[in-house]
């Protein structure tokens, strides 16, 4: 939980003790608060934010070896052009170089 935000709430809905001198009916009272929080998305980040997870050319259309295209000798697919969908982490990245290394090894 970001640090501001358990200030927040615990300025708000706690008593102004330390967390062991709490009653039990404070902390049920703060975990019903947390369990039952309800947000409600007020925007987007916009398109330059925005990531597309799924979709692209599938994967059985391309070697797996070379990613050239089965059905059309010369043709490449790589990266976020395939349907293959990455973890957030780096995967993308990784995926994105890897395929276009050996894309561009064999081209
Ligand atoms: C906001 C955001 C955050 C991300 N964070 C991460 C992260 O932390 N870790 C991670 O692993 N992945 C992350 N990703 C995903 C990662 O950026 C992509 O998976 C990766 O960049 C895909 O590489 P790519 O070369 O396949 O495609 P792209 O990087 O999209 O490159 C395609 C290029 O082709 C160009 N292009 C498009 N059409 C044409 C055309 N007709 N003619 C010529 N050029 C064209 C585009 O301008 C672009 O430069 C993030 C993506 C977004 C959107």
């Amino acid at each position: 939980m970001p640090q501001r935000l358990a200030q927040w709430l615990a300025e708000a809905y706690l008593p102004g003790s330390p967390i062991g001198g709490l009653r039990d009916t404070d902390l049920d009272r703060m975990g019903a608060l947390l369990n039952g929080w309800e947000m409600t998305a007020t925007g987007s980040e916009g398109y330059a934010k925005a990531e597309v997870t799924l979709g692209g050319v599938d994967t059985n259309a391309l070697s797996s070896r070379t990613m050239e295209a089965k059905s059309v000798p010369g043709l490449y697919f790589i990266g976020e052009a395939v349907d293959v969908t990455g973890w957030l982490g780096g995967y993308n990245f990784q995926w994105a170089w890897s395929s276009g290394w050996v894309a561009g090894e064999v081209a």
